[in-house]
């Protein structure tokens, strides 16, 4: 739920392909944030969908960035800082390819394409695996991240970009509590 302005934003997100259930989901919410009474101004849905391994990112001087390229959260659907730092980068490769010569310019672009495989993708393949265990296992990640101090810090943490989500999960401790758990 956001504010804005005098109205509110309120969505849910769900897998694709069950539209009786996601109305039902966001009903649901609706009813436990207290809104059920209030107007609703517009209603809407979107379909979000994030990159693999392979997805091309640069196709002869073409460039994709942010959605563009499929450069988002899969758990989160967080697709804002992943669309600020590739347009950011693919701007700057673009810059250099504007001064560049011959097969420079391709090397520049060439580096957008490895860094956001390096940096982004890690992000969401981590974001993935943690949608995959959410989808097995809702009520344990809501318990970890509502209800125990070091699950809200590290959601807080994700949020403000002061951790990766890639990190946390790759951690020692994490790795052995998933393998507890079998995950
Ligand atoms: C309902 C919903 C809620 C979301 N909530 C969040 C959130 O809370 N936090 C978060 O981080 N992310 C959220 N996201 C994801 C986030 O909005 C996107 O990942 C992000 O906006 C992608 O930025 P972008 O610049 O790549 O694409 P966009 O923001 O889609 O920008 C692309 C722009 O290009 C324009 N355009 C398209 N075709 C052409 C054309 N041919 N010529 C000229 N212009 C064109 C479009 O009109 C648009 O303005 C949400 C997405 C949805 C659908």
């Amino acid at each position: 739920m956001f504010p804005k302005g005098d109205v509110l934003t309120v969505g849910v997100i769900q897998a694709k392909g069950s539209p009786d259930a996601t109305r039902d989901y966001l009903r649901r919410w609706v009813e436990r944030l207290g809104l059920q009474h209030d107007e609703v101004e517009r209603s809407s849905g979107h379909l979000t969908q994030w990159r693999s391994h392979d997805s091309p990112l640069r196709r002869g001087s073409v460039i994709v960035a942010g959605d563009a390229a499929g450069l988002l959260d899969p758990w989160s659907r967080e697709g804002i800082s992943y669309a600020l730092r590739s347009g950011t980068w693919a701007g700057e490769a673009v810059a250099r390819v504007s001064v560049a010569r011959g097969n420079d310019g391709h090397g520049a672009l060439d580096s957008y394409v490895d860094r956001v495989s390096t940096e982004l993708m890690a992000e969401v393949s981590a974001g993935l695996r943690l949608l995959r265990i959410f989808e097995a296992h809702p009520a344990l990640v809501h318990f970890f991240l509502g209800f125990s101090g070091l699950g809200s810090r590290l959601f807080v943490g994700v949020c403000n970009g002061t951790t990766r989500l890639s990190t946390i999960l790759a951690s020692r401790a994490m790795r052995a509590a998933l393998a507890v758990l079998r995950l």
